[in-house]
């Protein structure tokens, strides 16, 4: 069986990821997977909003890099996908950059659980400490549920990110993830299994065993993405990830084309 589809990588236009895309699709290539996606960090309503993502001026120069990939490497299907920071009351712009070029999914992350901090930034891993644990991740889970409702995503992106640096709360977080899921399920969005997190403090990948089995059991669907910010990490860790995914309980993964849901075996 072949690997799933990798749908969840960046590019260079995001000012923190190395190599072109072509340079990860010829990973992707040599790996054997025959399909991979680009979501790289979309622009925001303000350039200045942050300093981790493409300026709104380069979204046809992302675009014309993708199209190179595919154009390079035409025995591998290459998506165009971004990967979209939901905060609310970002919906209107959402739907403006949904219609500004023929995208074949957009991934729904949060990063921001307030109008500036964003979790998963090391520079900003202070705040944790200023912080109680398990108020980020109730407002975490309060806006990754306000993503899924909003259906603006067909993916919602590693699920539970505020594990990255390894600080989780005491308490007992299934309600959160039980409110998460039923929203999901009802909006038909599909949620990634994503390795990076094996890369970082929490060394799990997104979203862990429990968090994933309560995803099957609502027949929530998946997808797998490395989350590569390099060439090398195209499709990183994707039989471990399988795995886990059949271990749980899954059968099949999915893929998107002009924002069209289809279901593969796994
Ligand atoms: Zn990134
Ligand atoms: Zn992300």
């Amino acid at each position: 069986m072949p690997l799933p589809a990798d749908l969840h990588m960046h590019t260079p236009l995001c000012r923190h990821a190395a190599g072109e895309p072509v340079d990860y699709a010829r990973h992707a290539v040599k790996l054997g997977l025959t399909e991979i996606g680009f979501s790289d960090h979309s622009p925001m309503p303000r350039d200045d909003f942050d300093d981790w993502r493409m300026f709104d001026r380069q979204l046809d120069e992302y675009v014309a890099k993708v199209r190179l990939a595919q154009k390079t490497f035409p025995q591998l299907t290459i998506r165009l996908a971004l990967e979209v920071d939901y905060l609310p009351g970002h919906e209107d712009w959402i739907r403006k950059l949904a219609a500004r070029h023929p995208w074949d999914y957009f991934i729904g992350s949060v990063h921001y659980v307030g109008e500036s901090w964003d979790i998963d930034n090391p520079a900003k891993l202070s705040e944790w400490k200023k912080r109680d644990a398990f108020e980020v991740w109730s407002a975490y889970f309060e806006r990754l549920t306000m993503a899924a409702e909003s259906k603006l995503f067909e993916i919602i992106g590693h699920a539970d990110l505020p594990k990255k640096f390894g600080i989780r709360p005491a308490q007992d977080c299934t309600p959160l993830y039980e409110k998460f899921l039923d929203a999901t399920a009802k909006a038909g969005c599909a949620i990634e299994l994503n390795t990076a997190g094996l890369r970082k403090d929490c060394k799990e990948i997104y979203p862990g065993r429990d968090f994933l089995e309560l995803a099957c059991r609502k027949h929530v669907p998946i997808t797998f993405g490395s989350d590569a910010h390099a060439p090398e990490e195209v499709g990183m860790n994707f039989a471990e990830a399988v795995a886990l995914a059949r271990s749980v309980g899954y059968t099949e993964t999915c893929r998107f084309d002009q924002r069209r849901r289809e279901f593969l075996k796994l």
